[in-house]
């Protein structure tokens, strides 16, 4: 069917204000993030229930329409772009967020929830959704759960798979599954529950879920350390994992990424001393003794791996500790043109990674501005290769072909992964060979076929 034909379906079936083809709209709903592509859908929708993706989504079937879902779009790998005259899914207005559920700690909420909203619900009873990182002022539930997304504290709580108890989802055919229910216990077969949570919009559009919460943590410390190398980061880590608090957070960025945060935020350095790597630590101290405290870092201080560091000292100090790491990489991406990398290899292998890897940018890339920061607890690098002014986007786009395959080539000697947290997306897709064998990309090609026989569901995304 052409598209003018379905645009006139859409119009005969649904209600003023369903979709939409205003000019403005389709750039703002075809692109996420991940910036460099062109965004070109057909239309937008927005339906407002479960039955409404359900009904559309059987038209496309019908018809032979490809469907992107699309959530918050602060995708980093292309996954919610429509480049093709697909038709944008966007979840936004199954926005609803219930009750929380005191006595299973739960709650249920629409795949369009903002984040942060479920944060903000939440923590009216003292409980959190763990799943947290900078983009969660406009990323959505169901966007969070189709990317498995990890963020800043994924070293205590793990990813959001950890968090998702039941998912109600809608696939190309039409057809509606609860998976799961809302059961901590089910061993009845596959858990198909976790396909979906991952999957990047390739299998069913997520319209539901319950998510699971947990206790607030109490009596948490901020502290900001510089550092000589990633050598001594790794081994602060290990100091930090024996210590005798819990550690909630360990977040690692490079000078020109503090130097860029700060120029962002308007922020002063909260260290005197200029270090080439800093790591922020937040920490649960459930003995609250404060000696215990002042006893450990003057320990880490005398044994010559810290430069300079602060510890908090209050509420809107802690705040803007935390501002600088978040704001980082909203600062690199802000009105330029990146290409950003989010690899992991195993902690005990990041210093001579990163050490390999900003030596091969430096020699056959002396033009590239490369900024490394990240999750330094679970082995997470992202490193950010920002376009030289002087050069246009598509030689900066060839080039830097040639250097992703240098650093694929470093992720897999390190045996990595070329995607820690952001999927494949299309932005990656060339990768994948580098993180997973052939005969699972096999199967996974089956799964996507079992779900979604026509291909229509985010086609071109993954493989
Ligand atoms: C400044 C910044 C910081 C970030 N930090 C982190 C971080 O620390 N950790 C991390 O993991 N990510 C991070 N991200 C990436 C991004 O925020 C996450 O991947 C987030 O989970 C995406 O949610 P979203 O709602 O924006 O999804 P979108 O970008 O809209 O979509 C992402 C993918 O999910 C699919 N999708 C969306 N909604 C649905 C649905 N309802 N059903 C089925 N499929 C759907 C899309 O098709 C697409 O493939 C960051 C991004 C930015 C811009």
């Amino acid at each position: 069917m052409n598209s003018s034909s379905f645009l006139q379906i859409l119009e005969k079936t649904y209600y003023p204000g369903f979709f939409t083809t205003d000019k403005h709209d389709l750039a703002h709903f075809g692109v996420d993030w991940g910036g460099i592509l062109t965004p070109n859908p057909l239309a937008i929708v927005f339906p407002k229930n479960t039955e409404e993706v359900s009904s559309f989504l059987k038209l496309c079937s019908a018809n032979n329409i490809n469907v992107v879902p699309s959530g918050g779009r602060t995708g980093l790998s292309g996954g919610a772009t429509a480049s093709n005259g697909e038709v944008v899914l966007s979840v936004s207005k199954i926005n609803s967020i219930n009750e929380v559920d005191v006595s299973s700690l739960t709650i249920r909420v629409g795949a369009g929830a903002v984040t942060q909203n479920v944060h903000e619900r939440a923590a009216k009873h003292n409980l959190i959704w763990p799943v947290d990182f900078a983009a969660k002022g406009s990323s959505q539930i169901g966007g969070n759960i189709a990317t498995n997304a990890g963020g800043v504290r994924v070293i205590r709580y793990g990813n959001a798979r950890s968090w998702v108890l039941s998912i109600k989802a809608v696939l190309m055919s039409g057809d509606v599954i609860e998976f799961n229910g809302d059961l901590e216990k089910n061993n009845t077969g596959y858990d198909l529950r976790h396909l979906l949570i991952g999957s990047e919009g390739t299998l069913a559009v997520i319209t539901e879920a319950t998510l699971k919460l947990c206790p607030k943590p109490e009596n948490l410390s901020v502290c900001f350390f510089g550092l000589e190398d990633m050598h001594s980061v790794v081994r602060l880590f290990s100091e930090c994992r024996k210590a005798f608090f819990q550690i909630s957070a360990f977040e690692c960025l490079t000078d020109v990424c503090l130097q860029s945060s700060l120029a962002f935020t308007g922020l002063n350095s909260p260290l005197e001393t200029k270090c080439p790597i800093y790591v922020l630590l937040e920490f649960e101290d459930q003995t609250r003794q404060p000696d215990q405290l002042e006893a450990w870092l003057s320990q880490v201080f005398e044994s010559g791996l810290i430069k300079d560091g602060v510890l908090a000292q209050s509420p809107r100090e802690f705040k803007e500790l935390w501002q600088i790491r978040e704001s980082t990489p909203e600062s690199i991406l802000t009105g330029r043109v990146v290409l950003q990398h989010d690899v992991s290899v195993p902690v005990s292998k990041l210093p001579d990674f990163s050490r390999s890897v900003l030596e091969k940018y430096k020699n056959d890339y002396p033009d590239f501005e490369v900024f490394v920061f990240g999750h330094i607890g679970d082995g997470n690098l992202h490193i950010f290769i920002r376009k030289p002014e002087a050069l246009d986007t598509a030689t900066f786009i060839t080039r830097c072909r040639s250097s992703d395959t240098d650093l694929f080539d470093f992720v897999k000697k390190f045996t990595g992964s070329v995607s820690a947290e952001h999927g494949i997306g299309l932005l990656k897709k060339h990768a994948l060979n580098y993180s997973r064998q052939e005969n699972e990309v096999q199967l996974m090609r089956a799964i996507k076929k079992a779900f979604d026989p026509k291909n229509l569901l985010n086609p071109g995304k993954i493989f």
